[in-house]
């Protein structure tokens, strides 16, 4: 951060369920994804056999279209197409993922499930195993996995093995941020559910009614999270990601002054503030704890997706329509900083942000990464490259 800047860390997001009472309309309750709809409901009509993986990147919601899918396999009614009611049992106890039938492993939980002396494999082990017993007032038991793509390659073979003698009694849902992180073999064993973006009007018209924010928020919030309805909902309940997120872009702006050698020391202290923050989110990829690399990598995607936000935004504002730019409203003299960076320098600090940003995705070194950036990001003088 510039000298003097006293940094907090930001908050890691958090998903906050929907709460459901009498007023609750039947059916989805989260947004968009048609297709990822029609296929578990597709599948649930097939006897609900399949494993299901639900993907989509951070922040696009997979939590709850989850929480959809569990009242979907848990709701009373008889009828596929009344599914989910949101008024039965079935449904509030799956949506508060208190149902009898419901078992959720992690592993984050695993690591914390362990006996003393235990491997993290062993009690993901012994959790799978427990898994597998009967269930007690539904057809069927839901095994429900978060975070897979985080589990090592071991407990992912132990999973596999589940997963290649499916039963008539338990219906598999895992969820990941990366798919490709998955052994093939399971990828192929399971109906994948993708979740993406969904049309902004439909995201406004959510934050308005939902969480109860005034249109011109929620319209900032849209944009800011890029149609993304988990980012969204955990911007409108935290202010404080809010915050972070505009500290972050206002120092940017200000290392356009600066020279090489005070934003390569910004870059530093912004990263290791960002990953003490991320740590215990990371702390679950790492059996070796201690190793802060992935805190550290997670870090600096969060960072480098809030810089490549504000300069598509300045690119916006140095073509003439800085209307169209979310952050302007937030960042105070972002016009004039894309009016003298000028429309070509910040073009290509876009490109660079997005190779950075794809290289973190392939292990690139994160503070080696968002230096790199740093270089291409626009100088106003000469002087300053030095
Ligand atoms: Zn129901």
């Amino acid at each position: 951060m510039a000298p003097g800047t006293t940094a907090r860390p930001p908050p890691v997001p958090t998903y906050t369920p929907l709460v459901i009472d009498t007023a609750t309309p039947a059916g989805f309750l989260s947004l968009g994804q048609p297709t990822a709809r029609r296929l578990a409901i597709r599948s649930l009509e097939r006897g609900g056999r399949a494993s299901l993986l639900v993907h989509g990147p951070a922040g696009s919601g997979k939590a709850a279209f989850v929480d959809d899918l569990l009242a979907l396999h848990f709701c009373d009614a008889s009828i596929t197409a009344d599914r989910p009611c949101n008024a039965c049992r079935g449904c509030r106890d799956a949506r508060a993922r208190s149902h009898p039938d419901l078992v959720i492993g992690s592993p984050e939980a695993w690591r914390e499930d362990r006996s003393s002396g235990e491997s993290i494999v062993a009690a993901a082990r012994r959790w799978l195993l427990a898994a597998a017993g009967a269930p007690v007032t539904a057809d069927r038991r839901i095994v429900l996995i978060e975070q897979a793509d985080q589990a090592s390659e071991q407990i992912q073979n132990a999973l596999l093995k589940v997963l290649e003698e499916p039963t008539d009694r338990h219906t598999f849902i895992l969820v990941a941020d990366e798919p490709s992180n998955l052994l093939p073999t399971i990828r192929s064993r399971c109906q994948p559910l993708r979740i993406g973006a969904v049309p902004l009007s439909e995201l406004v018209a959510h934050l308005m009614n939902e969480r109860r924010l005034p249109q011109d928020q929620a319209d900032a919030l849209a944009r800011i999270a890029d149609g993304m309805a988990g980012t969204a909902a955990a911007y409108a309940e935290d202010h404080e990601l809010l915050t972070w997120r505009r500290r972050v872009q206002s120092e940017l702006l200000s290392l356009i002054e600066r020279n090489r050698a005070d934003r390569f020391g910004s870059v530093r202290d912004l990263l290791d503030e960002t990953a003490r923050a991320a740590r215990p989110v990371a702390d679950v990829m790492d059996e070796e704890v201690r190793t802060p690399a992935s805190a550290q990598r997670r870090a600096a995607t969060m960072i480098v997706e809030v810089w490549l936000a504000l300069t598509r935004d300045l690119v916006v504002a140095a073509a003439g329509r800085s209307e169209l730019a979310p952050a302007r409203e937030l960042v105070p003299g972002m016009e004039e900083i894309a009016r003298r960076a000028g429309l070509e320098a910040l073009l290509r600090a876009a490109r660079r942000l997005e190779q950075v940003h794809a290289g973190l995705r392939e292990n690139a070194a994160p503070r080696l990464a968002l230096e790199a950036a740093m270089l291409d990001w626009p100088f106003l003088t000469p002087d300053e490259r030095r």
